[in-house]
């Protein structure tokens, strides 16, 4: 940009003329050349159930309480933010004690601007340029997006037919890649499958047999599970790694705060990366406030289950495939063309995810009636679109 407002450049990579430059005219690094970035489309249409957020918006006593503890911050916003942020970690430390059972300690839990930030800080940390992560694909695509963004190689084994781990292909693929980072996501997105704790348990110790490896467990969606948390297997395996996120199942996507619980070194280990003051005073304020009333959100939480439970049901009897789930989305199938089954639920005002798993699609729990809406979508477009 030259200093009167004009481009020196009007042309880009594929020659047409343009008075903006593309990513490919830019000397960005090789792994990210050719890339697109990562997000669900945000359409503004009746029904969204494409990203599993939680369809309540936060009750009105929080919400009078997240004003007055931001204000409280204001008060001080000329100061940088507790750098530690000590008291919200004792808050999430409590949390995960309570509902776990498994005493957890401030010292053992760090807290970043959502989940997707302590990834990075752990690849950022543990990854890198000459090391690899490897996951279980079809899963959350951000384990391979972060994992690219921060130079680390990125390796993916099967699943089984039932979107289960296949626990022996996943430990030769363990023993071929020598990952450095082993990504378990539990329950997995976009499938909704929960890992069981054995599994967990001797991938964990095919990983380290081969070296020691980081083993990432993405509990992002553990509130909505039928099974337990994997929380305890922290417990004597100092290189087992839980992350947590209030995006979903607190309802609290737009605050942004996601956190980890571990061995205490692994805390002090990501203070190598972690930017200086990276949580705002605002966001820790809200946090603690959204903590004060955990019961209350996560009351939301047995209501999202049993329609997640209804969805099951309800696709099941309409002779779809639905994927056992324990998370509060749904996937289902299997469809010849599956971008047309997206695109004919669209038309009729609901917008699902379409993940890029061939044949499936998935949908977030919503409300009872945003789910009557999806589920009449469904019927309507089997009846309309030609199946095989
Ligand atoms: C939604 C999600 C997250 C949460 O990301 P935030 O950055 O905390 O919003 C993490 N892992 C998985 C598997 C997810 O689906």
């Amino acid at each position: 940009m030259t200093n009167d407002g004009t481009t020196s450049s009007g042309t880009t990579s594929s020659g047409t003329t343009s008075d903006r430059l593309s990513i490919d005219d830019l000397p960005v690094r090789d792994e990210l050349k050719g890339q697109s970035p990562y997000g669900a489309p945000q359409l503004d249409v009746p029904v969204r159930l494409n990203t599993n957020e939680n369809p309540y918006p936060l009750p009105e006593p929080l919400v009078a309480r997240i004003a007055e503890r931001v204000a409280e911050a204001a008060r001080h916003l000329n100061r940088y933010p507790d750098r530690d942020a000590v008291e919200l970690r004792e808050g999430l430390a409590a949390y995960l004690t309570r509902s776990t059972g498994h005493p957890v300690a401030r010292e053992n839990v760090w807290a970043a601007n959502g989940s997707n930030e302590i990834l990075q800080q752990l690849l950022q940390t543990f990854g890198g340029p000459g090391r690899r992560a490897l996951g279980f694909s079809p899963t959350y695509q951000m384990h391979d997006l972060i994992a690219r963004g921060t130079g680390t190689g990125w390796s993916q084994g099967p699943r089984n037919a039932d979107f289960t781990i296949d626990l022996d292909a996943a430990v030769a693929a363990i023993g071929e890649q020598r990952p450095d980072v082993l990504f378990v996501c539990s329950p997995n997105n976009p499938t909704g499958t929960a890992v069981d704790r054995a599994t967990v348990i001797a991938l964990y110790e095919a990983a380290q047999a081969v070296k020691p490896t980081l083993v990432i467990v993405d509990e992002a969606y553990t509130e909505f599970s039928h099974r337990p948390s994997l929380l305890e297997l922290t417990e004597g395996r100092p290189l087992l790694v839980v992350t947590r996120t209030m995006s979903k199942a607190f309802g609290a996507a737009g605050l942004r705060l996601g956190y980890l619980a571990a061995d205490p070194a692994v805390v002090d280990a990501v203070q190598l990366v972690r930017l200086p003051y990276h949580l705002s005073s605002v966001t820790q304020a809200t946090a603690l406030a959204a903590l004060e009333f955990t019961d209350t959100l996560l009351g939301y939480v047995d209501r999202l289950k049993a329609e997640r439970d209804r969805l099951v049901t309800e696709l099941r009897a309409m002779g779809l495939q639905v994927t056992d789930s324990d998370a509060n989305f749904v996937q289902f199938g299997e469809f010849a063309d599956t971008h047309a089954m997206w695109q004919s639920v669209l038309d009729q005002g609901v917008l699902v995810r379409d993940n890029g798993v061939p044949g499936w699609l998935r949908v977030t729990a919503g409300t009872p009636e945003e789910n009557s809406a999806f589920l009449d979508a469904v019927r309507t477009s089997l009846k309309e679109l030609p199946q095989s």
